[in-house]
């Protein structure tokens, strides 16, 4: 499939044609989550644009090897450097070792992202798997004058680079953006912008974690580990660098900071950002406490699948503001639009060319700058579409690997409930529509009476916030 795709560039702020290093291979980053409580929905919105942006790539047919970190050490509360160590804090909550909550919630992420369908990155490695590689970073960077020990602790001098804020640019709006908590003076810092890249003297005496190091016991500061990871398994030149816009100051700024003078050319082509999940209160964040996960949502009624298309619904890189009454139009409508799926039987043959048609439609529909809701609207045009059966059943199916909403889920459900029975099937669908219809009318005794004759064959329905949903008894 011969795609152009087009992707916001954070580095030139502007939309460019996406060009990769090496033709039809793509060198993926992700910052990965600080493992000290559960992902919020928000932290979720980045990752499953994150994983949408991967499919669609591969969809278009590009190799696409993607990394990312898990933050398992040096993450304080502020990003920069100052306040209580996350992981550290997250443990004297819970009464655990570091090491305990890190494994607990890295596993609580995945169980998040398997809900969401978010696909595994190919590589997923924790911080605290390659304090050598950070230590050999941070002596080449004091070897080659970008770095200084100050204090007991290492720092990065910002003052050696000709632009430190090349993604950010030194607009104070900007910046405000990765102003998390406090801001602390550090006075070993020579500038304001210096970050640390190794602790040893630090004000935490209980520190969990500890490596020897050229500069005494200490552990390491948060930026390096995403230089480091992504260095050593996508090498120095990179396609794209993914986080949520809270990380372009300081984070990214200080990653490009340091993977740069350390590799001495630039190293990453493409920064996409995807912009924060609020509240009426401002952005969801794990800091301030009552966030919402996907637990959640779970237990209030709601499909996961139903905030995936909540966020696929809007563009990435607009703020999207949660609300109650917002996700319950997207449950209708995900609703609706599995109803509709479920009714394809699969009758007839594929037609291999309208299939291609519809792959290249979806394709294009996405290609400006992941433009999600334009994919949705493919996959509505699809329905209304005069194809057989069998070939929008295999369209879906291809559509679906990028959107990911469980979409081919409603055959299986359809396939397994009546082993393969489609007359049943048709019988189930034709009495729950009449019960709605009766509902509507407000003849509930006539909506029992079906209730009643459906489970007196075996049938169980339940009314969920998804609809109505049969399952039949052993
Ligand atoms: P953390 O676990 O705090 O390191 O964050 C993990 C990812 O979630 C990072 O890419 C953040 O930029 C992103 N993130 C944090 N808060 C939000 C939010 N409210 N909406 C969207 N993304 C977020
Ligand atoms: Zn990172």
């Amino acid at each position: 499939m011969e795609q152009k795709v087009y992707l916001h560039n954070t580095l030139t702020k502007k939309v460019e044609e996406f060009i990769p290093n090496v033709p039809g291979k793509v060198a993926m980053y992700t910052c990965g989550p600080t493992v000290y409580h559960y992902a919020h929905i928000g932290n979720l919105r980045s990752y499953i644009m994150e994983d949408v942006l991967e499919k669609y790539l591969r969809f278009v047919g590009y190799d696409v090897k993607r990394v990312m970190n898990i933050t398992d050490v040096g993450h304080l509360s502020s990003d920069g450097d100052t306040g209580e160590d996350k992981m550290l804090a997250g443990a004297k909550r819970e009464n655990k070792t570091v090491m305990d909550i890190a494994k607990f919630y890295t596993d609580a992420f995945f169980e998040d992202c398997k809900k969401l369908n978010i696909k595994t990155p190919d590589v997923v490695e924790p911080a605290t798997n390659c304090i050598d590689s950070f230590i050999e970073m941070i002596e080449k960077l004091l070897e080659k004058g970008y770095a200084y020990v100050a204090g007991d602790n290492v720092y990065f001098d910002t003052s050696k680079l000709d632009d430190y804020y090349v993604l950010s640019s030194q607009n104070e709006d900007d910046l405000q953006v990765g102003v998390r908590d406090d801001v602390e003076e550090d006075t070993n810092k020579k500038n304001k912008t210096d970050f640390v890249l190794w602790f040893t003297k630090s004000k935490f005496d209980n520190q969990e974690l500890k490596w020897d190091s050229p500069w005494g016991v200490g552990y390491p500061g948060w930026h390096i580990e995403c230089s480091c990871i992504a260095l050593k398994h996508l090498g120095e030149y990179m396609d794209i660098h993914c986080g949520g816009v809270d990380n372009i100051f300081p984070h990214h700024t200080n990653e490009i900071a340091q993977s740069e003078s350390y590799i001495g050319h630039k190293w990453c082509n493409y920064w996409v950002h995807v912009n924060h999940l609020n509240t009426k209160s401002g952005k969801m964040s794990k800091s301030k406490g009552g966030f919402l996960t996907v637990t959640k949502l779970q237990e209030d009624g709601y499909d996961p699948m139903v905030y995936r298309m909540f966020c696929l619904q809007s563009h990435y890189r607009k703020p999207l503001e949660f609300s109650e009454e917002g996700l319950d139009n997207v449950a209708r409508t995900y609703e609706k639009l599995l109803n509709r799926v479920k009714k394809l039987t699969g009758e007839g043959e594929v037609d291999a060319e309208q299939l291609e048609a519809y792959k290249a439609k979806f394709a294009a529909s996405m290609s400006n700058d992941i433009n999600t809701s334009m994919g949705i609207t493919v996959l509505y045009d699809l329905l209304k579409e005069d194809y057989n059966d069998a070939t929008k059943r295999a369209i879906i199916e291809e559509i679906d690997y990028v959107l990911s909403l469980g979409l081919a889920k409603a055959w299986e459900k359809t396939e397994d409930n009546a082993g393969g029975d489609d007359e049943l099937v048709a019988y189930i669908e034709a009495k729950i529509e009449e019960r709605a219809q009766a509902k509507k009318n407000k003849d509930f005794a006539r909506a029992d009476a079906i209730r009643d004759e459906l489970k007196d064959k075996g049938i169980i329905i339940k009314d969920t916030r998804e609809g109505v949903v049969w399952t039949i008894e052993e």
